[in-house]
């Protein structure tokens, strides 16, 4: 049986096609999620049907998630964010037994049971603390891609604090910052710290336990990765491709 799974974030779309016969991922593929959500999604999957050879009629059932799941309720069977991080977390990582999971806009934390269902969880989507909507704006202030971020930190040498707990105003910080000639990499390495002491604090309010899966766009970033893992005393366990776990955890989900 051939599934597929579509995880509409604010902002990328990723898509899964998992056989669910040899419980083995098929394909996946993600693009920046369009100003139409919808038509994103779409091109997505045709363009995944042609890679793979297989017609609309071969996929057996269709999972979507994430924040523009509404958009395409006609596609198949929608479920929340929170549990499809689990499955697809559980799937790469049977003995999981909490989630971090940062996105574009959001941040959510899920502890998970032995058998690997949904125990509690903690979210923030309504603060960009903690969210790779910080390192986007960092990014453009620094003058380079969020993806360089990682390496940029890395060379820090000196410890640097971020006041603010707002993003807006961690953006005036940053300004100055630059204009008394601080080091772009002690300023990058100052914002992971920033998201790091967000993320602590959320997970105070969960009863947490490792193994630890770090997940979500933001998971790429392995210089916050080890920063994260540093400060929760667990080193992380980061899925080969952490962009895609949503997607995934719908396409096992759907019937
Ligand atoms: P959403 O589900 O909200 O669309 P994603 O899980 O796709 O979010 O994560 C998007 C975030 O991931 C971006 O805001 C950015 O901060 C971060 N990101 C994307 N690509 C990279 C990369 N190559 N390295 C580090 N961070 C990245």
């Amino acid at each position: 049986m051939i599934k597929l799974g579509l995880d509409i974030g604010s902002r990328n779309t990723k898509l899964v096609i998992f056989d669910s016969s040899h419980q083995s991922i098929m394909h996946y593929a993600w693009l920046s999620t369009d100003i139409s959500a919808r038509s994103s999604a779409l091109s997505l999957v045709e363009q995944a049907l042609s890679t793979c050879q297989i017609s609309q009629q071969e996929i057996s059932a269709t999972g979507v998630t994430g924040y523009g799941r509404k958009l395409m309720q006609d596609m198949g069977h929608t479920f929340s964010e929170i549990s499809c991080h689990a499955v697809g977390c559980h799937y790469i990582f049977p003995g999981v037994r909490t989630v971090i999971d940062i996105g574009g806009q959001d941040s959510k934390l899920i502890t998970l049971g032995e058998s690997g269902k949904v125990a509690d969880f903690a979210m923030n989507d309504k603060c960009a603390a903690g969210t790779g909507r910080f390192l986007e704006m960092t990014a453009l202030r620094l003058g380079c891609e969020v993806s360089q971020l990682s390496a940029l930190a890395a060379e820090a040498d000196q410890v640097l604090q971020l006041n603010s707990t707002c993003v807006v105003f961690a953006e005036s910080e940053i300004i100055n910052m630059m204009a008394s000639s601080t080091h772009a990499s002690n300023i990058a390495r100052a914002v992971h710290q920033s998201i790091v002491q967000r993320i602590q604090t959320q997970m105070a309010a969960l009863a947490w336990q490792a193994p630890v899966v770090f997940t979500g766009g933001v998971a790429q970033n392995s210089d916050l990765a080890l920063c994260l893992g540093k400060a929760l005393g667990h080193s992380l366990l980061i899925p080969p491709e952490p962009e895609i776990t949503g997607a995934l955890g719908a396409a096992i989900l759907a019937k």
